[in-house]
């Protein structure tokens, strides 16, 4: 049913503004302007993509975030709403194995969807594990059925939505955690880890985090593990350029500084810069506390959510060395994790105790493996990421702290991987919880906004349109289904959905 909305009250075409760059704010403008919604999306720093910014240094090319292309499908669809091919913007490239996961005792195992070579590996840290495995399989096939193909892209907007889900729910032990779930299927704790770690790249503790998200072993599984030739930033770059080309305005490097209301209704934004537009609704991509509480600080409803959500838990935080090196590494596959030699106790440090840990476990990027134009030639760039809490539970000066935890963290790259990886170094940098915070006005530093746990999901997490101001949206990792390029991809098709039965019908 159409929603009176009391725009548009001009003549043309519904304009909309999307405050915020990132996969998801992007993803939505292409629908709303591929539906012939006048759409701009405003901007605060000078490149699209936020988590997945870019950056260029001394000839390296060293993307800010995400790594990991899954779903690869949902990325085309933005281009085939238009009758175009994503083929034309963006070169994807499969990426195997998935991972080397790797262990303090030298123990390797690659992750992928090659049925024989996976079984083999599991099979190899533990014979009676594989049938285990295959009970997994089938219970991971049925969450993604459910979980992410049926509700993975519709807005839960009201208590009986959630009601409707209940029964799913109920039939796969949502209330359980992954890795309970995991280890009533498989027993060697190596093999746990190995099924259970992927809550991680989406902010979530897999000791707390719903068995719903165990769908992420089959999502992989059947679209693959993808990189975007030249960086995960190429791909932004071709949303961009797709977005424009349906007719869509960017405006870069313009903080929006205010979402205007009168009454219960979003009227247009204000800028930090001074610029200002009427239009007839707004979406927020931005952090959401920061959406409510700074960006409608004027609105009794911009407080009073803001005061609600920040009280809600929030993901980790994380802290990332960027290096550039002499030397081509082809032994050293694209995607690592290098697991500590502690996994609840660590969670449990980062998730719960607010501990900066003397050990850790660190995902290892290294996308020349795939892309060697990534780095001068005869070099390598990587990345190395721990996940750490975030701002709220440890008060520490990330500005004194960095260099030294990130020469911790070289020392056990150098110590388990790249013997002589110090003395290669031509260029590094780091990016830490205070950065996430500045750059990305993200509360407390949160890298994935608030934490996938059940009680905060779906119904449970900000709704893709506000419960009180009609024309007012939300897209991204603080919506359903979360964060993620799948999650946030498949928020901006609920949230289309909604905004173009209300402006258009
Ligand atoms: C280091 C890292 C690695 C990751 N790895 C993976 C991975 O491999 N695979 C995967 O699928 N996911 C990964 N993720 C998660 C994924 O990157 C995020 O969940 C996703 O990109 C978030 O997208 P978003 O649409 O919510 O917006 P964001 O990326 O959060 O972007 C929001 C944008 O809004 C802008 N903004 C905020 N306030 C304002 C304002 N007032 N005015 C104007 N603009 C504003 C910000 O500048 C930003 O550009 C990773 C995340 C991180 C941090």
């Amino acid at each position: 049913m159409q929603r009176q909305l009391p725009f548009p009250k001009h003549d043309g075409p519904a304009r909309v503004a999307i405050v915020g760059a990132g996969f998801g704010g992007l993803a939505l403008g292409i629908r709303l302007q591929s539906a012939g919604i006048a759409t701009t999306i405003i901007e605060a720093r000078d490149k699209p993509g936020g988590r997945a910014y870019a950056w260029e240094r001394d000839g390296f090319t060293f993307d800010a975030g995400p790594t990991v292309i899954t779903d690869p499908a949902c990325l085309r669809e933005l281009w085939s709403l238009s009758n175009s091919d994503m083929a034309a913007d963006v070169t994807l490239m499969p990426v195997m194995p998935f991972y080397r996961l790797n262990w303090p005792d030298g123990t390797n195992f690659d992750y992928s969807n090659d049925e024989r070579a996976l079984r083999g590996a599991i099979a190899d840290l533990d014979p009676r594990d594989v049938d285990g495995y295959d009970r997994f399989l089938a219970y991971s096939a049925g969450v993604y059925a459910e979980g992410y193909e049926k509700l993975g892209h519709v807005a839960f907007l009201d208590f009986a939505s959630m009601v409707r889900a209940a029964p799913a729910l109920a039939r796969y032990q949502a209330w359980r955690s992954v890795y309970s779930m995991v280890s009533s299927f498989v027993r060697n704790e190596k093999l746990r880890e190995a099924l259970s770690f992927h809550t991680l790249l989406v902010g979530g503790n897999p000791m707390n985090t719903s068995a719903i998200y165990a769908l992420i072993h089959k999502l992989e599984k059947d679209g693959g593990v993808w990189f975007a030739k030249g960086g995960t930033h190429a791909l932004v770059r071709g949303m961009v350029a797709h977005f424009e080309r349906l007719g869509g305005t960017m405006r870069l490097g313009d903080r929006v500084a205010e979402i205007e209301t009168l009454g219960d209704q979003v009227t247009g934004v204000r800028t930090a810069n001074g610029w200002r537009g009427d239009f007839d609704a707004v979406a927020c991509n931005g952090d959401i506390v920061h959406s409510y509480r700074d960006l409608l600080s004027q609105s009794a409803r911009g407080r009073q959510m803001g005061a609600r959500l920040e009280r809600k838990r929030f993901s980790p935080s994380l802290f990332l060395v960027h290096f550039g090196i002499m030397g081509d590494l082809p032994e050293i596959p694209h995607h690592m994790i290098l697991f500590g030699p502690r996994y609840r106790e660590l969670l449990a440090d980062i998730y719960d105790h607010g501990v900066l840990a003397a050990d850790f476990s660190l995902y290892l990027h290294h996308p020349t493996a795939s892309d060697p134009n990534m780095a001068p030639p005869g070099c390598s760039t990587f990345y190395a990421l721990a996940p750490v809490p975030h701002l709220g539970k440890l008060a520490v000066d990330w500005e004194e702290i960095a260099p030294i935890y990130a020469e911790r963290i070289l020392a056990e790259i150098e110590r388990r991987l790249i013997p002589d990886l110090r003395s290669r170094i031509m260029t590094k940098f780091y990016y830490t919880p205070k950065d996430f915070s500045h750059d990305l006005a993200a509360y407390l530093g949160s890298a994935f906004s608030l934490e996938p746990i059940l009680t905060q999901s779906a119904w449970f997490r900000v709704h893709n349109r506000d419960d009180k101001i009609p024309n007012l949206y939300f897209v991204g990792a603080g919506t359903h289904p979360g964060a993620g390029i799948p999650g946030v991809v498949g928020s901006a098709k609920a949230t289309a959905k909604l905004m173009i039965d209300d402006l258009v019908g």
